[in-house]
């Protein structure tokens, strides 16, 4: 494994697994798992949380087709559902591929269907469009309309040729409060209209509903399966869920390393926009990492990193690649000691949740949003077992060209 000198995330793949086992054990009457895996696996990185959990789950579910194909080129043989909507264009790579758009228009189905029966006439093999009907019961995003217009519309759909429902499904938009009045509203009319779709004559193999939240506390609406997001990387959808029924581990930890270390004087001044100035001398530390990276400028003057298994405070603004911190309580704080940003260092923990509470962020949104820059490097057992790092190939390529380059520093002038 390469050396990580500047910033990496640690993903413990453990961690991940135990939090599987900890989901399964919750659900109700032989509910199976869709393991949600988009936006890269909410920063965690897809192919390897997707092989990690693919003992626990029944397929994946995805946002885009792009993703989904992902997916399958790394090995993933088992379905996978795309949540959002793809365009119609894209259909006959859906049924070419086997990947199950999420359906909700005659429009939509019928581009389906016939790219299966142009495909089964080119092929002479039957080719089906695997489907999932969207309803919409009160998220107001995508969906059926959840009345008995749209339970025809359901029914008709099934009936075209080529097509086969294989799922029908809703999404909560509220599970994660304490009051589950509106959740439960919500799978009332989930219900009914499952109901009315059936006196329409449709018969669906694969109801799901639930998501972490519900997998968590509503285990009525567990039905076929349920969709799991968030929890599989150790978070909580909110403070408000009932934590003690499923015990979750974190999964992402984020590290990086002092790269200089001075004392300033009374009245100097820190990072952009002179947001802090010293009241007394400070030992300024300063670390590799900004909001390029995705560490959330919102926690400029805020926030803190762990150093020592100490606190060090951010003082000023997060820039673009650096920030600083105050290590002025913390001795001997040297170039090149590890800075812990999110994880443990002796007894003390940053979790991801304290990041989103300091800055006024959204957890989902700060994993989701750990860069390109950042190499994820995956843990087993303890182990290192993987790395990813989007610019592997760009660091090597690098190094074969720069070897070629005229780099004699005799050029400079006074040599
Ligand atoms: C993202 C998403 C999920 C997963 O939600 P979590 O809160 O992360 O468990 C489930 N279903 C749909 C439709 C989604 O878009």
């Amino acid at each position: 494994m390469k050396q990580y000198t500047r910033v990496y995330a640690r993903i413990d793949l453990d961690a991940v697994i135990h939090n599987m086992q900890a989901m399964q054990a919750n659900l109700t009457g032989g509910a199976r798992m869709i393991g949600v895996v988009k936006t890269d696996a909410y920063g965690h990185g897809a192919v390897p949380v997707a092989q990690a959990i693919d003992p626990y789950v029944a397929g994946y579910a995805v946002a885009t087709i792009e993703e989904a194909r992902n997916l399958q080129l790394h090995g993933i043989t088992k379905p996978i559902l795309i949540l959002g909507v793809t365009h119609p264009s894209r259909s006959r790579e859906l049924v070419e591929y086997g990947i199950r758009p999420t359906v909700f228009t005659m429009e939509q189905a019928r581009a389906l269907s016939e790219a299966a029966e142009a495909g089964a006439r080119g092929s002479q093999t039957p080719l089906c469009a695997k489907i999932h009907l969207a309803v919409d019961t009160g998220m107001s995003r995508i969906g059926l309309p959840c009345d008995a217009e749209g339970a025809r519309l359901a029914a008709e759909i099934g009936r075209l040729p080529g097509i086969f429902v294989e799922g029908i499904f809703t999404h909560f938009a509220r599970a994660d409060e304490t009051d589950k009045a509106s959740a439960l509203r919500q799978w009332e009319r989930y219900r009914q209209f499952i109901r009315m779709t059936e006196a329409e004559g449709l018969k669906v193999p694969v109801h799901h509903v639930a998501n972490s939240a519900a997998i968590i506390e509503l285990g009525q609406t567990h039905w076929d399966m349920v969709r799991a997001g968030i929890s599989i990387y150790g978070m909580y959808p909110s403070d408000e869920v009932a934590q003690e029924n499923v015990k979750l581990e974190p999964v992402l930890s984020l590290h990086s390393y002092v790269t200089c270390v001075k004392d300033i004087p009374a009245g100097a001044e820190v990072s952009y926009g002179g947001t802090f100035k010293a009241e007394s001398t400070t030992k300024v530390a300063t670390v590799p990492i900004g909001y390029g990276d995705g560490y959330p400028r919102n926690l400029s003057g805020r926030g803190s990193v762990l150093i020592r298994g100490k606190r060090a405070p951010i003082l000023g603004r997060v820039c673009m690649d650096q920030f600083m911190v105050d290590v002025t309580e913390i001795p001997d704080v040297r170039v090149d000691d590890p800075v812990t940003l999110i994880g443990c260092d002796g007894d003390d923990r940053i979790t991801v949740e304290e990041l989103a509470r300091t800055g006024g962020g959204f957890h989902y949104e700060i994993v989701c949003d750990i860069g390109k820059r950042v190499p994820r490097v995956y843990l087993r057992d303890g182990r290192v077992v993987g790395t990813k790092d989007y610019f592997t190939d760009m660091y090597e390529d690098f190094v074969a060209d720069s070897a070629k380059e005229d780099n004699d520093c005799r050029q400079q002038p006074g040599k």
